[in-house]
């Protein structure tokens, strides 16, 4: 997606050998242009597999999963990230490895909103080594739903996650691939999404 490529060469700043900071746009500041237009495209390209849910998990994750979903036009939900303790029966819960924190987190989702005949769609900011989508596939196959596919608005190609979601036969669409980073600059893959 060349608008986001070009806010991620313009905005975004390279911390160390694998992390993006890109607080300016999406993950403390939002634009909520930018925004729109991710969700536009995850949604015409996700359209055909009839989703019922949009799934993310809190908190970077929610604006661009609240644009698929009003463009899809059905409900989103995002994962709370609960101390295990407040965990009820209730919940359906899963354990994340958080990339960025580096701690393990438990993240659950009330059983009143997702169930047997969901279709969902798993909506993040980032995808590293796939923890979190791992988590919420977990709490997908727990309710019975069917998951239909991945939208990421920034992946590292060079971590595990794409290769962890592809060997489990989901479509995965990341709308900014980033092949490597060098001497403080974003690389990108050469394949383009919209
Ligand atoms: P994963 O679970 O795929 O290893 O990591 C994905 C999660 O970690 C995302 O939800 C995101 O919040 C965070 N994350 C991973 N890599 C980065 C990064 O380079 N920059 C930022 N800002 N967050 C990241």
């Amino acid at each position: 997606m060349k608008i986001l490529e070009e806010k991620i060469k313009s905005e975004g700043i390279v911390l160390g050998s694998d992390i993006l900071k890109v607080d300016s746009f999406l993950n403390h500041q939002i634009d909520p242009f930018l925004m729109l237009q991710i969700g536009k495209v995850f949604a015409e390209k996700f359209k055909p597999n009839s989703i019922s849910k949009v799934l993310t998990i809190e908190s970077s994750g929610i604006a661009p999963a609240l644009m698929t979903s009003l463009q899809l036009q059905v409900p989103m939900i995002f994962a709370r990230k609960h101390e295990s303790r407040t965990l009820s029966g209730n919940f359906f819960s899963a354990s994340v490895y958080s990339y960025t924190k580096q701690t393990e987190n438990q993240i659950a989702i009330s059983k009143k909103f997702i169930g047997p005949k969901d279709r969902v769609l798993i909506i993040d900011d980032f995808l590293a080594n796939g923890q979190a989508v791992q988590g919420l596939l977990d709490i997908i196959s727990q309710a019975g739903a069917v998951a239909v596919g991945v939208g990421i608005v920034i992946e590292k190609r060079f971590q595990a996650g794409h290769n962890l979601i592809l060997s489990k036969k989901l479509p995965l669409i990341s709308l900014a691939s980033i092949d490597r980073f060098e001497n403080g600059q974003v690389i990108f893959c050469k394949k383009e999404v919209a």
